[in-house]
C-alpha cells in the first residue's frame, strides 16, 4: 500500500520551565494511506492536536520524521519550508470563531494561500475565491463581508474552503465540527466527506466522538497520554475494541443509534488522566485499567499487531 504520510516514532515535548517538559506526543508511529481518513480519537490533554500540528510542521518535532510521499519534512520549519509545503498539506481547525483574522474580508482570508504560494494574478484569485466560496456553499459575493457577519457552520466552510483552495494532499481537520451547533454538524461533515471523494483527499481527522470518527474514517487509531495505544478499521475498533482504554472510551461514548447503543456494554472511565510532565512507568493506562496486571507497571507495551486481525495494540493482555 502508499503511504501518502507517515509519521515514525514522532515525538513532541514542550519545555515548561527549566527542568520539566510536557510529554505530548511520545514515538508516535502511524501512516495514511492515499485516500484514506484515519480517525484519531482520544480524551482532551492526550495530544490528538499536538500530533496533527507536529505533523504539518506547525509545531517543531523533538524527535521522529514524517515523510509526505517518502520524502522526509524538516525537524523545524523555516518560512521557505511552510512556502514549499502548503500547497501539499493544510489544516482545518477547531474553532471557526478565533482561525479567521476579523479584520480580514472573507475573499482576503480564502485567497491568502493562493497569493503566497501561486503565481495566479489578483484575477485569477478572484475568480478562484468565488469558485470555492460556491463549492462550499457560500455565495460569491460573500467575499467582501468580514467574519463576524457569519454563522459558526459558514466560519468553518470559509476554513475549509481556505484550507483547501490549494488543492492539498494531505488535511488534518482538528475537531472540525467540535465547536458548532449540533444542527449544522452533520452538513459540515457531508461537506467534507464529498470534497474527500471528489478531490481524493487524503485526511487525519482528530475529534472526541467517536461514533462520528467511525462514520467519516476508514481506519480509527486511538491516542492515550501521547501514545497510540490501539489501531485498525474503524468498524472493527468500534464494535470490537481490544485495548482496555478503547473498549471504555467506546463503551463512555453515547451513541446515536439507539440499537447499536442496546448492543454495546456500558462502561464509564474512571480515575484521572497522568499528568504528561509526570509520565508514569510502564503502561500509561495502567492506573485506570481495571485488567492491570503486575507487568504493567513496569513494562511499557508496544504497539503490535494481533494475530489473524487488521489490528495493533499496546498491551500485555496480548503479548
Ligand atoms: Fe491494562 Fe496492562 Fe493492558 Fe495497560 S498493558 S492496558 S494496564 S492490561
Amino acid at each position: 500500500m502508499t503511504h501518502l504520510i507517515e509519521a515514525i516514532e514522532l515525538t513532541r515535548y514542550f519545555n515548561i520551565g527549566r527542568h520539566q517538559r510536557v510529554h505530548a506526543v511520545e514515538k508516535v508511529s502511524l501512516a495514511i494511506a492515499e485516500k484514506e481518513i484515519l480517525g484519531l480519537v482520544g480524551e482532551s490533554g492526550s495530544g490528538k492536536s499536538t500530533f496533527g500540528k507536529t505533523v504539518v510542521g506547525l509545531h517543531d518535532k523533538t524527535s521522529g520524521q514524517v515523510k509526505l510521499r517518502g520524502e522526509t519534512l524538516p525537524q523545524h520549519y523555516r518560512p521557505a519550508d511552510f512556502q514549499r509545503y502548503a500547497s501539499r498539506m493544510q489544516m482545518i481547525f477547531q474553532d471557526p470563531y478565533s482561525s479567521l483574522n476579523p479584520r480580514m474580508t472573507i475573499g482576503e482570508i480564502v485567497g491568502e494561500g493562493l497569493r503566497l504560494h501561486s503565481s495566479l494574478d489578483d484575477k485569477q484569485v478572484k475568480d478562484r475565491v468565488a469558485e470555492w466560496l460556491v463549492k462550499v456553499g457560500l455565495q460569491a459575493g460573500h467575499m467582501s463581508r468580514y467574519p463576524h457577519e457569519f454563522s459558526g457552520g459558514q466560519r468553518q466552510r470559509i476554513g475549509i474552503a481556505r484550507a483547501l483552495i490549494l488543492e492539498p494532499d494531505f488535511v488534518v481537520c482538528d475537531e472540525p465540527i467540535s465547536a458548532l451547533d449540533v444542527s449544522v454538524q452533520a452538513q459540515v461533515i457531508n461537506l467534507l466527506g464529498e470534497l474527500q471523494s471528489t478531490m481524493g483527499l487524503t485526511l487525519l481527522f482528530i475529534a472526541h466522538d467517536l461514533s462520528m470518527v467511525r462514520y467519516v474514517s476508514d481506519r480509527m487509531a486511538v491516542m492515550y497520554l501521547g501514545s497510540i495505544v490501539e489501531v485498525g478499521k474503524a468498524d472493527d475498533v468500534y464494535f470490537t475494541p481490544k485495548h482496555p482504554y478503547t473498549e471504555i472510551l467506546i463503551g463512555s461514548n453515547p451513541e446515536p443509534d439507539p440499537e447499536l447503543e442496546r448492543s454495546r456494554p456500558s462502561t464509564a472511565i474512571s480515575g484521572e488522566i497522568p499528568s504528561p510532565v509526570n509520565v508514569p512507568a510502564g503502561c500509561r493506562f495502567a492506573n485506570r485499567c481495571p485488567k492491570v496486571m503486575p507487568v504493567c507497571r513496569d513494562v511499557t507495551p508496544e504497539l503490535l499487531p494481533l494475530k489473524d486481525l487488521d489490528r495493533q495494540v499496546a498491551c500485555h493482555l496480548y503479548t
